[in-house]
């Protein structure tokens, strides 16, 4: 079997739909191939994501809430405006509509309110996911560093020509981070920069790339499966770090790179 053979083969290899004949072959071509076992973690990772309950959007209490106080309004003034006197009903019984049109506009700004920020958590879910994918895997396939270096004037450079932005490579040797190296990584579809950290034996990965949404530098932090996540957007730079180092730790470097 080839790896276009085994590409083809390995959605149902995952869903254990071949036969023994067809899944031994895969598993061989596996065995001695790299790329397609990477291929398959990553088929697995993506379907391990899409599995997570967090990303079916259930609306949140607050919003329907605000959606019933909406709706319950309308409806009051509706019936406000359906008891004046003959006169009134002829002066403004045409604009009955007005608030029933404003309650209507308000639940569509809501609901689009709260779908753009749901949608951004989701992302954001998706990207954690990655970043701590990646992380295990640059440990695992001993890909830690394309470049290693502890000098950032060697690191930075290396990135040139590579990314279409330049990313900043602090030194914080003198809090006690010592730069390993740097390496080309993939992210939120596009390539970004992962710098390399290490204190006492634990490895950390920096991935950042140019931020074009809001900046938002409060440091988000996320423990999953035993590693900590931190996540802030800074006004040029989007950060996420990764380690098994402990939080209170991690986010003394965050705070580095953050600068404050
Ligand atoms: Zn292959």
């Amino acid at each position: 079997m080839n790896c276009d053979n085994s590409r083809v083969y390995l959605p149902a290899y995952l869903d254990d739909e071949l036969g023994v004949a067809e899944s031994l072959l895969v598993q061989k071509h596996l065995f001695r191939c790299e790329d397609c076992r990477r291929t398959l973690d990553q088929q697995q990772a993506l379907r391990t994501a899409l599995r997570d309950p967090d990303l079916a959007a259930r609306p949140s209490a607050d919003f329907s809430k605000r959606l019933q106080a909406a709706v319950r309004q309308a409806a009051k003034e509706e019936a406000r405006s359906q008891r004046p006197s003959w006169l009134e009903t002829m002066r403004f019984g045409s604009f009955r509509w007005i608030p029933a049109a404003i309650a209507l506009v308000l639940t569509v700004a809501l609901g689009w309110l709260f779908v753009i920020s749901r949608m951004r958590t989701s992302q954001d879910q998706l990207i954690a996911r990655a970043v701590l994918a990646d992380h295990i895997r640059s440990l695992q396939a001993n890909h830690l560093v394309d470049v290693p270096s502890s000098d950032r004037h060697t690191v930075k450079p290396w990135f040139q020509g590579k990314l279409d932005f330049s990313p900043p490579v602090p030194d914080l040797s003198e809090l006690g981070w010592t730069l390993i190296g740097g390496r080309l990584d993939y992210l939120d579809g596009r390539p970004v920069a992962a710098l390399i950290y290490k204190r006492r034996m634990h490895n950390i990965n920096v991935f950042l790339w140019p931020n074009h949404g809001p900046a938002d530098d409060a440091i988000r932090q996320e423990d999953a499966q035993g590693y900590q996540i931190l996540h802030w957007n800074g006004a040029e730079t989007t950060y996420w770090v990764v380690s098994d180092l402990n939080s209170a730790e991690l986010l003394q470097l965050g705070r580095a790179l953050r600068g404050h």
